[in-house]
């Protein structure tokens, strides 16, 4: 495809709009404290300088908020009818809503995430799963969970830096409509949207110890989730920590809930609309630089028609601009830590060592920041390490099939099940197809849309629980 005879002039968002402080503070029973941890200094991953401070929790700060998540439970929040709690909920969502461009410009100076994702899809998709759980608060016995279901008491709950503030609502909307109470431990790099929803529920009224976050790093996260205090612990995050959290609480009575790491397959069919698979696959890899644990990261696309999609595919690549976050005109923003970015030059270097062939967009890249090119690895075999380990990064995996079952097998032949997805115009392939992928989540002609209704969870090493919808209240219930 030829380039196109014209640029798009910058469209920066302000970053004064997020209202940025110099300093932020964990938030315990009620109010900002100053942890007794080590503050961290978060930064901004488009530019590598540092947004704030941040104070961050020691022990003596996670027992006064399990604490008082404790008592708040057992004396106000808990025995409070759902009609009431479903009122504050209603309140922080509308602010959150009121609050969407601030929220999105923070989350995208502190994620690194592209404007245009953290105000169309983060922030609106925080405040609608607000608003979807409010509206459970006062019907939770009709949720099919037993007649009158009771909450589970104390979370704790642990979340990653790839959708901050999201991931903060996906714990604390369906916990506190349940009638639970939460601490919760944001990522390091990622503390500040969780910090300002503290802000936003203190706002609302929410009694004190309902809502407790505290900053900090792995050390805080394995201190929560330890804590004697928990009735149950639900995290997001890579495998390994995951498996390490469920030794840990083995035999402990506390319940758990498990939402990890995933290498989807995104099955491409030869009766596919083939535009339209394009931008699915576009979509789901390099959405949030890839930092998605549904993310596409396998592409499986038919024989016949491979040589076709896969010039289609880079055309459309090539259109992507990777730069500034804040610039709306931004498809691909920055790595969220450098941590990462190594990790991703780590994994793609391994693939060009096992032999597949690496195929890297021409886009410039910023000349500060951290920033990884929209890469495609072809050629692909199942036993190479970027067919097998999550990136969590702008690579793609192309590998080939010639029938559906090779497609079935090779989409299965992972430790991971959190999603798929399928392309074609068939119902009935589509339908079979689903029901033999072992995916969470399993997406047709479509690829990332998350709905507060729907489910999200995985199989095997994705994790166990589900998130969303009627289902996912059984994880913050007890018959
Ligand atoms: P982690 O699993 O280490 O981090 C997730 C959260 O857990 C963070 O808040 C982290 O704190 C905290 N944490 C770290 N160690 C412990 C522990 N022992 N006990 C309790 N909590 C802990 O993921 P990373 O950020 O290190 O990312 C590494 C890889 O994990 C990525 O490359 C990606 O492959 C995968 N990943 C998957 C995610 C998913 O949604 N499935 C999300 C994030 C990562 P802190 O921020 O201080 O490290």
């Amino acid at each position: 495809m030829a380039a196109p005879s014209w640029e798009y002039a910058p469209a920066p968002e302000s970053a004064a709009l997020a209202n940025l402080e110099p300093a932020y503070r964990p938030f315990v029973d009620g109010e900002f404290v100053d942890g007794g941890g080590e503050p961290l200094k978060t930064l901004n991953p488009a530019t590598e300088e540092v947004l704030a401070e941040v104070g961050t929790a020691n022990q003596e700060d996670l027992d006064r908020a399990v604490t008082a998540a404790r008592r708040a439970y057992e004396q106000v929040w808990g025995p409070m009818p759902g009609a009431e709690r479903a009122k504050y909920l209603f309140r922080i969502a509308r602010v959150v809503a009121e609050r969407a461009r601030e929220l999105a410009v923070l989350e995208t100076l502190d994620n690194g995430k592209p404007i245009r994702e953290s105000r169309d899809v983060d922030v609106p998709t925080a405040s609608a799963h607000l608003f979807h759980h409010a509206g459970w608060a006062d019907k939770l016995g009709y949720a099919g969970l037993g007649p009158d279901p009771r909450p589970v008491g104390v979370v704790g709950a642990v979340i990653p830096w790839n959708f901050p503030l999201l991931m903060a609502v996906w714990k604390i909307a369906p916990a506190l409509a349940c009638g639970n109470t939460i601490v919760l431990k944001p990522a390091e790099t990622t503390p500040l949207t969780a910090l300002v929803l503290a802000g936003i529920a203190a706002d609302a009224g929410l009694p004190p110890g309902v809502l407790n976050v505290l900053p900090g790093a792995g050390d805080v996260g394995a201190a929560l989730v330890g804590h004697d205090g928990l009735d149950k612990v639900a995290f997001t995050g890579s495998t390994d920590v995951g498996k390490e959290i469920q030794r840990r609480l083995a035999g402990t009575g506390r319940r758990l809930t498990l939402e990890l790491g995933g290498k989807a397959a995104n099955i491409v069919y030869d009766d596919a609309p083939l535009d339209q698979a394009v931008d699915g696959v576009v979509d789901g890899i390099f959405f949030n630089q890839g930092h998605v644990c549904c993310a596409g990261s396998r592409l499986l696309v038919q024989e016949s028609i491979e040589p076709e999609f896969m010039e289609l595919l880079r055309a459309r690549i090539e259109t992507l601009r990777v730069g500034d976050p804040l610039d709306k005109n931004t498809d691909v923003g920055a790595i969220n830590s450098r941590p990462q970015l190594d990790r991703i030059v780590d994994l793609a270097a391994a693939g060009d060592a096992e032999g597949a062939q690496r195929w890297t967009s021409s886009c410039p890249l910023p000349e500060r920041g951290l920033f990884f090119p929209p890469t495609v690895f072809s050629g692909v075999e199942q036993t190479m390490r970027v067919a097998r380990e999550e990136i969590f990064g702008p690579v793609l995996s192309v590998l080939t099939f010639r029938t559906p079952d090779e497609a079935i097998a090779k989409a299965n032949n992972t430790p991971y099940g959190l999603s798929a997805g399928i392309w074609t115009e068939k119902g009935s392939k589509a339908l079979w197809t689903a029901q033999r992928v072992r995916a969470g989540v399993v997406w047709t002609n479509t690829f990332n849309r998350f709905d507060p209704t729907a489910p999200f969870g995985g199989y095997r090493e994705s994790g166990f629980g589900r998130e969303g919808g009627r289902v996912g209240l059984a994880a913050y219930l007890t018959a």
